[in-house]
């Protein structure tokens, strides 16, 4: 009997997951999607997709399907998804371990203003109409619409559906990982002022901030939300260590 994985992804992080334990005989895991994107990265791994219906439905996920362990790989802004993993964990004796890669750290050159949310930093733009790229997600995309003297331009993987936007917007699509040197095309081309950006860590998104940095751009950061986690690592080769740790003897 191999040892049953619920992966909860939507990262870089979890598909590379997937793809270091694909064919291991000693796991059996299943990569699970929130399914907001139509085309997902396609998985070496069984896969699922939707919601599971609060925590209740992530209870009842783990029971049906006996799962043994669960990686929370998801994003670090997809907060609450992480805060019903831990209490489902925790109702259903499940061990949990937190893929949560680090933060990024400004450097010497770096202009970032710190904001707690996104509401503050549609206010942090001011008053004066800047052109402002957006470095967020769709859902992310209608708080700017409070501060609708600015030019955005927004880059994401699919185009937003009826949700409130920013009057004046320019939408890019696009899925990274992105250089430098097309970042600073596209904010040089785009006569950007100001960067919006998560603090998303890692290295696909990463190329805007050096771009800014070459720029001498401003960003406003954005704070991470507080994310509830279970046994916290920070790479792919200690959550293999630790499901390798799980596998029953003899398997
Ligand atoms: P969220 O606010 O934490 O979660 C909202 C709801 O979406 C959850 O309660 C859950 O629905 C469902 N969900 C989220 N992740 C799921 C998963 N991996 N599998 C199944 N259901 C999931 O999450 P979010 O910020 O909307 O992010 C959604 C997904 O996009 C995540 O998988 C995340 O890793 C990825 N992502 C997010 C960001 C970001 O900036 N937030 C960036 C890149 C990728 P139920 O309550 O019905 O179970």
């Amino acid at each position: 009997m191999s040892l049953r994985v619920l992966i909860l992804g939507g990262t870089t992080e979890a598909s590379a997951l997937a793809r270091h334990i694909a064919g291991d005989a000693r796991l059996a895991p299943i990569l699970s999607l929130a399914g907001r994107t139509s085309n997902p990265t396609a998985q070496p791994i069984a896969m699922r997709s939707g919601g599971f219906g609060g925590i209740a439905g992530l209870v009842g996920f783990l029971r049906d399907n006996a799962i043994e362990a669960v990686v929370d790989a998801t994003h670090p802004y997809a907060d609450q998804m992480s805060r019903h993993a831990v209490t489902a964990c925790h109702e259903t004796g499940t061990p949990l371990a937190s893929l949560l890669r680090p933060e990024w750290q400004p450097f010497a050159g770096d202009r970032w203003q710190a904001v707690p949310d996104f509401a503050a930093a549609a206010q942090a733009l001011g008053a004066t109409p800047r052109r402002v790229f957006l470095s967020l997600g769709r859902q992310e995309l209608p708080v700017f619409a409070a501060a609708p003297q600015h030019r955005y331009i927004a880059r994401l993987i699919e185009r937003p559906d009826g949700t409130r936007l920013p009057p004046d917007l320019k939408l890019v699509q696009a899925r990274g990982p992105f250089d430098i040197e097309a970042e600073r095309q596209l904010l040089t081309g785009e006569k950007i002022e100001v960067v919006v950006s998560k603090n998303a860590g890692g290295t696909a998104t990463y190329a805007k901030i050096e771009a800014a940095r070459a720029l001498a751009l401003p960003v406003v950061m954005i704070a991470r939300p507080h994310k509830p986690t279970g046994h916290l690592m920070t790479g792919v080769e200690d959550v293999v260590r630790w499901l390798h740790g799980r596998i029953p003897r003899g398997v």
